[in-house]
């Protein structure tokens, strides 16, 4: 609202005041509802904000549970790495496995060779057999 001393004030440089007053209590409902409009276009930023930071959080809760699976599938491979540390040759076959391969299983005992490397193998001769090549 227009207060009567804001007339008074403005009343010396506009002598007709009825349609100044008009004029001002228009102004000042435009400017109110300017004001209105800005507060709801800030509020709604607000929220899409924090809808924002939301889905933030969850993406990098995403991020660490996938990070840790990764973590996990790597630990697998590792150690499934580690267990095998020795290959199986066969003095028959010159060929050499996985110590789990069926067909290392199938090598008699005079004729089975233990290599503590792929490349051991390869030097004295031995070729890698299929389950080596998967
Ligand atoms: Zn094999």
């Amino acid at each position: 609202m227009v207060t009567n001393r804001k007339i008074y004030i403005l009343e010396p440089y506009f002598r007709n005041s009825d349609i100044m007053v008009e004029q001002l209590v228009v102004l000042e409902r435009k400017v109110k509802k300017s004001f209105q409009l800005a507060r709801e276009d800030i509020t709604s930023l607000g929220n899409s904000i924090s809808k924002l930071y939301e889905q933030i959080e969850k993406l990098s809760a995403e991020q660490q549970t996938l990070a840790d699976q990764l973590k996990a599938v790597k630990d697998m491979k590792q150690q499934k790495a580690q267990k095998t540390t020795y290959f199986l040759g066969s003095k028959e076959t010159k060929k050499f496995h996985m110590p789990e391969c069926v067909f290392a299983k199938n090598i008699k005992k005079g004729s089975k060779i233990l290599f503590p490397t792929k490349n051991k193998a390869i030097s004295k001769g031995y070729a890698p057999c299929v389950c080596l090549k998967r």
